[in-house]
């Protein structure tokens, strides 16, 4: 069963929760008026006159309770969340391989199953990169186009982010790219698969795979490209506003830098805010190749 009928079934199992409640309500009410009336019949017009008025307030109190219901299925996601899937904690520590390489966490990580995401993505896509990269960009999750390719930032994010490292003369074979959450978590919208972002009990279930990978590659400075990126490597919601741009010293990974994802400036409205949040975000990636130099590339 995919989200999209977990989501339906959700939506029909109140309607018919309150249907089963309404008829059991009212086929009490209705003996219970039915018994009286062969006891008194003088009081008929009056009984009926009440059953007519408890049939709608019931009706309309349940009409109310199943709408709010709704509300809740439809804009609370952390609600649905919780519905949707078990309440259990999970992690992908127990699919990590003991011997730890960049090889063999790539090929353990394609049969992980720390969390729900692997069910409806295409496959694991894994972090990227050369051992020895000094740099290590962490973004989200896989796009649309990663999940289909297995790669990591390739998609039109992808393309701003290779844009904005070769403008500041950062090679992009000499970092290493990754994800906070390996797999792509999504919704259908019509024939479009549309990104949604993980959920906190996501994020912690992958940061596994994301420890492994940093503490194999060892890179000097660590980049949190958006808020669940920054999540997953500090371990705390901060705003990315007040911390873009400063170099964070993080007691387990060192020096830590947090700027926005790539696809925030796609989101903008027009051009022209595209090309202003660009221009920041390549002043972030010029901090990058200026903290490089100076700690010798
Ligand atoms: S998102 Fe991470 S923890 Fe969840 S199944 Fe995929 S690799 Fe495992």
């Amino acid at each position: 069963m995919n989200e999209r009928e977990r989501v339906i079934l959700l939506w029909i199992k109140p309607w018919g929760i309150q249907q089963l409640t309404f008829g059991v309500h009212m086929s009490l009410f209705k003996l219970k008026a039915i018994s009286d009336h062969q006891f008194d019949v003088r009081s008929a017009e009056r009984r009926r006159t009440l059953f007519l008025g408890h049939d709608v307030a019931a009706r309309f109190g349940f009409l109310l309770a199943h709408l709010k219901m709704c509300c809740h299925i439809r804009y609370s996601a952390s609600w649905r969340e919780d519905m949707l899937t078990t309440h259990r904690q999970t992690s992908a520590e127990e699919f990590l391989p003991t011997r730890r390489s960049l090889k063999s966490l790539r090929e353990a990580a394609r049969s992980c199953e720390g969390c729900d995401l692997y069910r409806n993505a295409t496959q694991t896509v894994f972090g990227d990169g050369p051992k020895e990269a000094r740099v290590a960009l962490v973004g989200e999750q896989p796009g649309d186009m990663e999940d289909r390719q297995g790669r990591p930032f390739v998609g039109p994010a992808g393309r701003i982010l290779d844009k904005a490292l070769a403008e500041a003369d950062i090679r992009r074979e000499d970092v290493y790219v990754t994800n906070a959450v390996k797999h792509f978590r999504w919704i259908q919208r019509g024939k479009r698969r549309m990104h949604q972002r993980p959920v906190l009990r996501q994020v912690i279930a992958c940061k596994p795979w994301l420890r492994a990978e940093l503490a194999v590659v060892q890179p000097r400075l660590v980049v949190c490209l958006g808020v669940t990126a920054a999540q997953a490597m500090l371990g705390k919601m901060i705003g990315i506003a007040k911390e873009r741009g400063k170099f964070l010293d993080d007691e387990k990974d060192g020096i830590v830098l947090v700027t926005i994802h790539p696809s925030a400036i796609l989101r903008q409205r027009d051009k022209s805010e595209q090309e202003k949040e660009y221009r920041h975000f390549l002043a972030d990636m010029k901090l990058v190749a200026n903290y490089l130099l100076d700690s010798g590339r």
